[in-house]
C-alpha cells in the first residue's frame, strides 16, 4: 500500500534546499500566509513535465494548497531571500518582500530549479508593503515570461497562477493571486550587494563559491575563480541584453536587485515589447527619467554590472587597486561582447550569413529610417522576411527604397540563395510578440470576466513566435497608433 507520504507526493516535488544550507545571514524562515480559497487559474503542463512534475496530481487540492501558499510541500523549507541593492540610482537594503522559496526541485533531466511563490504573503523583507500581487500582474508575468522563453530569451518562468478568494487595496481593490515561478535561481546582483555592503567576507566568499558550483562550476578551475565568475556573469548579461534589443524588449525597472547572475530575465513588472521603433521608449509611470528606456538598457547593464564587480572586489584581490583594474578591464569587455552579439544577431534579422564589414552601417541605416517614418520594429522586420517590402509601410519613401536596394545588392554578394537567407530571418524574427493591447485584452477578461479563454489563445499563439502560421495574422497588428502611449503600472 502507498504511505500517505507517497500518496502527497505523487505530484513528483524532489526538493533539496541548498540556499538554506548558507549562512543564516542570507534568508529568513518563514512561512507563506494562508489563503482562504484558492482557484487554479493557470497550470503550465509542458514547464510542469519538464520539471518531473504529473499534471493530474498538480491538479489535486494538496498541490493547489500548495501554489497557494497553504502547506508546504514534502521536502521544501519556505524562506524569503535577503537583498540590497539600487533601485532606480539609490542604494537600498530589500529582500523577498512578498516572495517565498520553497527550495529546489531535482528534475528527472538533471536540472537544479528554483521553486518561489510570488504574491504569498509577507515576510520580515515586507517593509512597509502588504506582501500580495494583484491577478492582473501575475497573470501578466505569467503571459510575458512564457513568451520570452518561446522567442528564445533566458527567463525564468511561470508553473501556476493560482487566485486567492481574497482582496486588498492598493491604488484600487485588487483581486489577490500567487504566481509560481521557476528559475535557475534567485540569486541577484543585489544579492551581492547585501554580502558585500552588510556582511564579512567569509559570508561574501560563501556566497560566491555557491554561485560558482551551481551557475558555473568551470571556474572552479580558474586562477582567479572570482575574477572567472565576473566573466561569466558579464558574458551572460551581454548575450541576454543582446537577445533584449534585437525583439524590442523593454525591461522596464532593471534595478540592481531585478538582475539575476544567472543571466535570466526575472521580475516581470511594468515591462512591455516595442511597437513603433523609438530607442527612448519608456513603458513604466515610475521611469519618469527615462532611466530604464528602450535604448538605455545596454548602458544600464554596464552599470549594473559595475555595482556587481564592486560587490566582488575583496575577492577579487588582495589590492584593492589591482582589484578595480581587473573590474576595469571586464567591464570594458561587456560593451565589445554586449556589440558583437547584437551585430551578429542584427546581420541574422537581414538574411546575412557573413560578415562584411558596411553591415553595421546598412543595419544602423534600416534603424534610422524606422525611427524618422515612426515604423513598427516587429513588422518591419516580419515584411522583410516574408519579402513583403509594400507592408512596412515606408515603401513610398525614397530614401527606404535606397537602403531597399542597398540591401538587396548586400544579399546577392553573398553565396547563400535567398531561399537560404529567407530561412535565417524566418528562425531570427519573429512574426508576433506580446503586443501591449493583446496583453490588455486578455487581462481585462481574465480579470473583470473571470473568462480565461482570451488569454489560453494568446498564450497559444505565442508559443510559437516563429511559427508564421495563419491563427497569428489577427495578433500581429499593433494598436491604434494614433491612442495614447501605452504606460503600464507598477502596481505589480
Ligand atoms: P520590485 O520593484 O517589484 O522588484 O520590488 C522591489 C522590492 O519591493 C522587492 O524587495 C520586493 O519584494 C518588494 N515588494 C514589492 N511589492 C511588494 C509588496 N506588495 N509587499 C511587500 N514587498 C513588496
Ligand atoms: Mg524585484
Amino acid at each position: 500500500m502507498m504511505s500517505e507520504k507517497q500518496a502527497k507526493n505523487d505530484a513528483g516535488w524532489n526538493f533539496d534546499n541548498s540556499y538554506s544550507r548558507l549562512p543564516h545571514f542570507f534568508y529568513t524562515k518563514i512561512n507563506p500566509t494562508p489563503v482562504s480559497s484558492p482557484k487554479l487559474i493557470l497550470l503550465n503542463t509542458p514547464l510542469a513535465a519538464s520539471l518531473g512534475l504529473n499534471e493530474g496530481a498538480l491538479r489535486s487540492r494538496d498541490s493547489l494548497a500548495i501554489f497557494a501558499g497553504n502547506q508546504i510541500p514534502d521536502g521544501g523549507l519556505s524562506i524569503a531571500q535577503a537583498y540590497a541593492g539600487h533601485q532606480f540610482g539609490q542604494f537600498n537594503r530589500l529582500g523577498d518582500g512578498r516572495a517565498h522559496l520553497l527550495g529546489e526541485q531535482l528534475t528527472p533531466y538533471g536540472e537544479r530549479v528554483d521553486i518561489q511563490l510570488k504574491g504569498s504573503g509577507k515576510t520580515p523583507y515586507s517593509r512597509y508593503l502588504d506582501g500580495r500581487a494583484g491577478l492582473g500582474p501575475m497573470l501578466r508575468e505569467y503571459i510575458i515570461s512564457e513568451a520570452m522563453y518561446a522567442l528564445g530569451i533566458p527567463t525564468t518562468r511561470s508553473l501556476t497562477v493560482v487566485s486567492t478568494g481574497e482582496t486588498f487595496l492598493r491604488e484600487t481593490e485588487q483581486s489577490g493571486a500567487i504566481l509560481t515561478r521557476i528559475a535557475a535561481s534567485h540569486i541577484r546582483f543585489a544579492t551581492f550587494q547585501y554580502a558585500s555592503e552588510f556582511g564579512t567576507v567569509d559570508e561574501l566568499r560563501a556566497l560566491a563559491d555557491y554561485t560558482i558550483r551551481r551557475h558555473f562550476p568551470e571556474a572552479l578551475g580558474a586562477e582567479n575563480r572570482y575574477l572567472a565568475l565576473l566573466e561569466e556573469v558579464i558574458q551572460r548579461q551581454a548575450q541576454l541584453i543582446a537577445k533584449w534589443q534585437l525583439v524590442g524588449f523593454v525591461h522596464g525597472v532593471m534595478n540592481t536587485d531585478n538582475i539575476a547572475v544567472s543571466g535570466e530575465t526575472i521580475d516581470y513588472g511594468p515591462c512591455a515589447f516595442l511597437d513603433v521603433y523609438d530607442p527612448e521608449t519608456v513603458f513604466s509611470t515610475r521611469d519618469t527619467e527615462g532611466r530604464y528606456a528602450f535604448g538605455k538598457q545596454p548602458e544600464i547593464a554596464a552599470w549594473n554590472l559595475a555595482r556587481f564587480a564592486e560587490a566582488l572586489l575583496p575577492l577579487l584581490h588582495d589590492d584593492e587597486k589591482q582589484g578595480a583594474q581587473l573590474i576595469a578591464n571586464a567591464i570594458a569587455h561587456f560593451s565589445k561582447q554586449y556589440h558583437a552579439n547584437w551585430l551578429a544577431g542584427m546581420r541574422s534579422k537581414l538574411g546575412i550569413w557573413k560578415e562584411e564589414s558596411e553591415d553595421e552601417s546598412l543595419i544602423q541605416g534600416l534603424l534610422h529610417l524606422m525611427h524618422t517614418y515612426r515604423a513598427d520594429y516587429t513588422n518591419t522586420f516580419r515584411a522583410l522576411t516574408l519579402d513583403k517590402p509594400e507592408d512596412t509601410l515606408m515603401y513610398d519613401k525614397l530614401d527606404f527604397r535606397q537602403w531597399y536596394e542597398r540591401w538587396q545588392a548586400r544579399l546577392s554578394r553573398q553565396q547563400e540563395t535567398k531561399a537560404d537567407s529567407q530561412q535565417l530571418m524566418r528562425s531570427h524574427n519573429p512574426a508576433i510578440i506580446p503586443r501591449n493591447h493583446r496583453v490588455e485584452e486578455a487581462l481585462a477578461s481574465a480579470v473583470n470576466q473571470e473568462d480565461y479563454t482570451v488569454m489560453e489563445r494568446l498564450l497559444e499563439v505565442l508559443s510559437t513566435p516563429f511559427a508564421y502560421s495563419p491563427e497569428q495574422v489577427d495578433y500581429v497588428s499593433p494598436a491604434d497608433l494614433t491612442a495614447c502611449a501605452y504606460r503600464t503600472f507598477c502596481g505589480t
